[in-house]
């Protein structure tokens, strides 16, 4: 309880500094700008994408033969997060990075020339992964873009990815062309039989469905689901629609080789096989749901970097009395709080791990949902090696464009998922960008979420350069700094035994951030949420 009492402080500390501080966002932002766009400037020398496309290794994914990582950019014009589904076959993966890449133009082309101002462009790609047998997922991304006014825009694409036969499936690969009439006739009549039938612009509809190359479904042994975004066929207050069409009316149009990859039975056939394989399909969608339902927890957290910066410049000052109190007194032991932000991460997470054994030192991991979601043993080795598994939202989205129910999404869904996988529900979250609003805040308040930002930002998803890292750490460090790092880079990796043993020689004890919070508490040394000039 006393511990609540102190992130409460600290929720406060970090409240006043984003009033008094205000104008020091604009600078920071402008700093973060310049090195954004000279990143994207030269985007093919990320050696990162040739790790993600060897990644095997481990088969740590809960979804074996996908991999997940969120690839995240920030600029003085935009930011955007995207989720990025990959398998082990290029092949594959294409079609999901070609969609991917043709929704970045889109958003690039919408910005284009557009002052931000205090409304920031920004795109958030997520996508919800099922499992719908062995081998075979259903990859449901979505799009929420917001390029100003007061809601953004949501669309979605799904991918049905077969493993067995490497390939993802055609609406023709699961309906031959000639039946595609027959197809779009149950289609209609479904929806003239939902709740949604009033709603609906039926001759937008029949748009929709003349042309069936571009509909949007996905399947399993019992459903098949189609999806239209917002607008396409009904107003936008409708949110993107999606209609349920039982196997039982489409069962005659199906080809062979989806009846044969879905074991889908005939009408005929014997009550007792087609139950036990209801009984299947029953759970896997039950557990589809609670992966579903965590998702959705996770992506409350994860919009950190722009915020965090912002935050960091804006309450240097404030905590530099504290600062200089904890120096004073050399007696005193020195605290610093590491935090890893945007993992957890197959290939370079366990290597941070082990560095920080080397050192005996705790850190704190805010990680997103999503991630946790195909990590979730590694997320259980994070909290089993002693440190702090906290929240940094489901799919990183600047939480500040979020609806109220998006918002609850993304704070809500990582905790869930954290809570499954470590067994510990975390109450320490820190917005994607650490940008927050008095929405974001109010909703932390009223569940019991502390806001924490940074007072060290190593720039390392920018420089990825081990010595650029070690060189903020070592003129920027005192004690009680809260330092962000990112555990996805191998750069960052790379800074660790350096830093460890420069601040390790430095007298400095690794604690995580609530431990930071109560020993700094008790020693009165604050922690530092503002960079120190
Ligand atoms: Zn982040």
């Amino acid at each position: 309880m006393k511990v609540e009492n102190i992130f409460k402080s600290a929720l406060l500390v970090i409240l006043l500094s984003f009033l008094v501080y205000q104008s020091f966002i604009a600078s920071a932002e402008r700093k973060t700008d310049t090195t954004s766009e000279e990143q994207e400037a030269s985007p093919e020398e990320n050696k990162e994408e040739d790790v993600k496309k060897t990644v095997d290794t481990q088969e740590l994914s809960e979804f074996p033969g996908l991999h997940l990582r969120t690839e995240t950019e920030e600029s003085e014009r935009y930011t955007l997060s995207i989720t990025v589904p990959f398998t082990n076959n290029d092949e594959l993966n294409e079609p999901i990075e070609a969609w991917i890449n043709e929704t970045k133009d889109e958003f690039f082309a919408a910005i284009e020339g557009t002052d931000p101002g205090e409304n920031i462009p920004h795109l958030n790609v997520q996508v919800k992964t099922v499992q719908v047998k062995e081998k075979v997922y259903s990859l449901l991304s979505s799009a929420y873009k917001y390029t100003g006014g007061a809601n953004g825009m949501e669309f979605v694409k799904p991918f049905i990815v077969d493993l067995h036969n490497n390939k993802i499936l055609t609406l023709e690969s699961i309906i031959p062309m000639n039946k595609s009439d027959q197809l779009a006739a149950v289609i209609k009549e479904e929806i003239q039989e939902s709740n949604a039938a009033e709603d609906i612009d039926y001759e937008s509809l029949e748009t929709a469905l003349a042309d069936l190359t571009d509909l949007k479904w996905t399947i399993n042994n019992q459903i098949l689901t189609v999806y239209f975004d917002e607008y396409e066929i009904g107003p936008g207050s409708l949110g993107i629609l999606n209609f349920e069409i039982p196997m039982s009316k489409i069962r005659g149009l199906l080809t062979e080789e989806v009846v044969g990859l879905f074991n889908i039975q005939p009408d005929s056939s014997e009550k007792d096989e087609q139950k036990e394989e209801t009984t299947e399909q029953e759970e896997q969608n039950n557990q589809h749901k609670n992966n579903q339902n965590s998702e959705s927890n996770q992506d409350n957290s994860a919009n950190e970097n722009n915020n965090e910066d912002n935050n960091s410049n804006n309450s240097n000052e404030n905590n530099s009395n504290n600062e200089t109190n904890t120096n004073e007194s050399s007696n005193e032991k020195k605290y610093v709080a590491l935090t890893f932000d945007d993992g957890p991460l197959p290939e370079t997470t366990p290597r941070v791990l082990e560095e920080l054994a080397k050192f005996n030192a705790k850190a704190t991991f805010f990680m997103l949902g999503s991630q946790v979601e195909y990590y979730p043993q590694l997320a259980q080795q994070v909290a089993a090696a002693g440190h702090e598994v906290a929240n940094h939202s489901q799919t990183h989205p600047d939480l500040t464009k979020l609806s109220l129910e998006k918002l609850e999404y993304q704070m809500e869904t990582p905790r869930n998922n954290i809570e499954k996988a470590t067994g510990i529900r975390p109450h320490l979250m820190r917005p994607p960008y650490g940008a927050v609003n008095d929405q974001v805040i109010a909703y932390a308040e009223k569940n019991n979420n502390s806001i924490i930002q940074w007072s060290v930002d190593t720039l390392d998803w920018q420089s990825k350069d081990p010595r650029a890292i070690n060189d903020v750490i070592k003129r920027d460090v005192i004690s009680g700094s809260i330092v962000l790092m990112h555990d996805i880079h191998p750069t960052t990796v790379d800074a660790l035994p350096e830093a460890l043993q420069y601040l390790s020689d430095e007298g400095y004890e690794f604690v995580t951030v609530s431990e930071l919070m109560e020993v700094t508490n008790q020693s009165g040394a604050g922690p530092i949420y503002g960079k120190v000039k």
